[in-house]
């Protein structure tokens, strides 16, 4: 059964002699696999929808749960993304969110829409630590993970000193923290609300310093650990 689907190309890895299994990110069906016959050939006409990020219409043969690539028509190379080492790293977190913490072939439209404006928006010149941490407080959101910002999560006071849970999600203050909790400055606290509630074309406006965004950052990565597993491409930006 031929299939018609949009998608992001996350990643793809060598296969056999002139093929490559390329992971996409797809509106209808989320992450799936699919096998690209002869891509690898000099003369593959459709070599460049392996290419990591790029997001097309692409043309697939389905049968059971397989997926074969028949053409792609690209409608953007995201190729600017490769340009710059930090606007690189944070399209690689986004796409290692995409690959390693959603389910194969579980179609979620609102995680696919977040990733397009999170991309466009490093398209254009966006500072990437911005995008990543806005991608990233979005991610959870979806994935029920949402963190809450809003005072000690079971006194409700808005302490000085806040600690952030991690088995809960929440903030804690210092008379109720649990031994699972880590302090969060509050400036770092503030810096997360203010980007968790700002449209991606407003993001441009905001001013942080890299310290700033560095430790709301590590706060994610923190978090990104506990929930699923260390995501490497956020440690590589971290060091950057
Ligand atoms: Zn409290």
């Amino acid at each position: 059964m031929d299939v018609t689907t949009k998608a992001l190309a996350l990643k793809a890895t060598d296969y056999k002699e002139n093929d490559k299994m390329i992971l996409l990110y797809s509106l209808e069906y989320g992450k799936i696999s699919v096998y690209a016959k002869g891509i690898r050939k000099n003369s593959a006409k459709l070599k460049f929808c392996a290419d990591q990020f790029c997001f097309g219409q692409y043309e697939l043969v389905q049968s059971a749960d397989r997926f074969t690539l028949k053409t792609c028509d690209q409608l953007e190379s995201f190729f600017c993304l490769r340009e710059d080492i930090e606007t690189y790293y944070s399209a690689c977190v986004i796409a290692e969110c995409l690959s390693n913490y959603t389910e194969e072939g579980q179609s979620e439209p609102n995680v696919f829409a977040e990733t397009l404006r999170a991309l466009t928006a490093l398209a254009d010149g966006t500072e990437p630590f911005i995008v990543t941490l806005r991608y990233l407080l979005a991610f959870l959101e979806m994935q029920g993970l949402k963190i809450s910002f809003d005072g000690c999560a079971t006194c409700g006071q808005s302490a000085n000193k806040m600690y952030l849970d991690l088995q809960r999600g929440e903030l804690l203050c210092e008379n109720c923290r649990t031994i699972d909790s880590f302090f969060v400055p509050a400036r770092t606290i503030a810096t997360c609300k203010m980007v968790e509630s700002m449209p991606y074309d407003k993001l441009k406006n905001l001013i942080f310093t890299r310290e700033t965004l560095k430790n709301a950052l590590t706060v994610m990565y923190k978090y990104l650990s506990h929930c699923f597993f260390p995501p490497k491409s956020l440690n590589e930006l971290l060091t950057l």
